[in-house]
């Protein structure tokens, strides 16, 4: 199972260190604005309710959620002119997550309810039909657990492992999207929409920049278990539960599932960024990096990431960031 991203609001969460994430989200807040205005019938949608539901699945800490939440919810009501019509936010994430600090720090005179909803979206969540906009962003790139049966001596993650390794990992995410989207077919009411945001590669055989970052840790690692620090064996064992899938991949699974229309596929595509580069991979990957190999070997990864940032950050700065936007409507 995924681990959670680092809570509280301290140097190392990911309340302080999302930025990334933030700026993919602000260069799309007109698009999902547009998506909105352009891809709901209301008054189908609604039938005689005056409830509007939205569920932000795998939610984090904040403040990326906040914003998303808010440009929705502006662009419903800017849609509708019903001043009756009130909105629910349903705040999804792991168990795990930090929900304290996340329901501590909603925004003062927000315009909706908000409800915090602890569990796995690979799994319902809610009601049958009681969702009329789900948004997941940066999320589905998590797969549920590492893949059965990997035996990738010294590799952390598919990238510059054998093929087979590579097909376990999609393996797993087509049974894992296979869930994901009946669970949601269940969940949202016809007409309602979901928006994804997501980590893509742009051709089959590019690597996505994240998995570069694995790269960079992956290589500490190995320093660590040659100056033996770190046995041969905890470093085998330990993979990513992470797939940047080709987009076209993403869109078959999509189609296998035929309770969806896709209604929008848009690529992203910006330009390599190092800024902050070992913050955001502590507060995403920490948690991960914990569970297998304990605080004190994580605490000595990241003293020797910063000694070598610079190797890390022109790796970085020469790959673009890649992804694609999805709005799917439930048929
Ligand atoms: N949406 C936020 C956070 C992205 S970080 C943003 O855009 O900034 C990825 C989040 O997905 C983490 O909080 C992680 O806990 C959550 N996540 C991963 N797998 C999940 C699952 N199976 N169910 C629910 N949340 C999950």
């Amino acid at each position: 199972m995924a681990s959670p991203m680092n809570g509280g609001s301290g140097t190392y969460s990911y309340a302080r260190n999302s930025t990334w994430q933030r700026n993919v989200a602000a260069a799309l807040e007109n698009t999902l604005k547009e998506a909105v205005m352009e891809n709901l019938d209301l008054q189908k949608l609604l039938c005689d309710s005056d409830t509007f539901v939205v569920a932000d699945l795998g939610c984090s800490v904040g403040p990326n959620t906040f914003h998303a939440m808010e440009a929705i919810i502006d662009a419903l009501q800017r849609k509708c002119d019903k001043t009756t019509l009130e909105f629910q936010v349903a705040f999804n994430d792991q168990t795990g997550n930090d929900f304290n600090t996340l329901l501590a720090s909603l925004p003062v005179g927000r315009n909706y309810f908000a409800a915090a909803v602890a569990g796995s979206f690979y799994g319902r969540l809610f009601p049958s039909s009681s969702i009329h906009i789900a948004h997941s962003s940066a999320t589905l790139n998590w797969l549920s657990r590492v893949p059965e049966g990997l035996a990738n001596a010294a590799k952390i993650h598919y990238t510059g492992a054998p093929d087979a390794v590579a097909r376990a990992y999609q393996d797993q995410f087509e049974e894992d999207m296979g869930i994901f989207f009946r669970c949601r077919a269940r969940e949202i009411a016809a007409g309602g929409l979901i928006l994804i945001t997501m980590g893509a590669v742009l051709s089959r055989d590019a690597q996505h920049r994240v998995a570069a970052a694995f790269t960079f840790i992956e290589s500490i690692l190995i320093d660590m278990v040659k100056e033996g620090v770190l046995a041969q064996e905890r470093v085998d064992s330990f993979n990513i539960p992470i797939i940047f899938p080709y987009i076209e991949e993403i869109r078959r699974l999509i189609e296998k599932n035929k309770c969806f229309e896709i209604v929008k596929m848009e690529k992203l595509e910006s330009a390599g960024n190092s800024e902050n580069a070992i913050m955001h991979i502590r507060a995403g990957f920490e948690g991960t990096l914990t569970t297998h190999f304990g605080s004190e070997i994580v605490e000595q990864v990241f003293v020797r990431a910063i000694q070598h940032q610079h190797k890390l950050h022109s790796t970085l700065t020469s790959t673009s960031s890649t992804g694609i936007f999805v709005v799917l409507r439930r048929n």
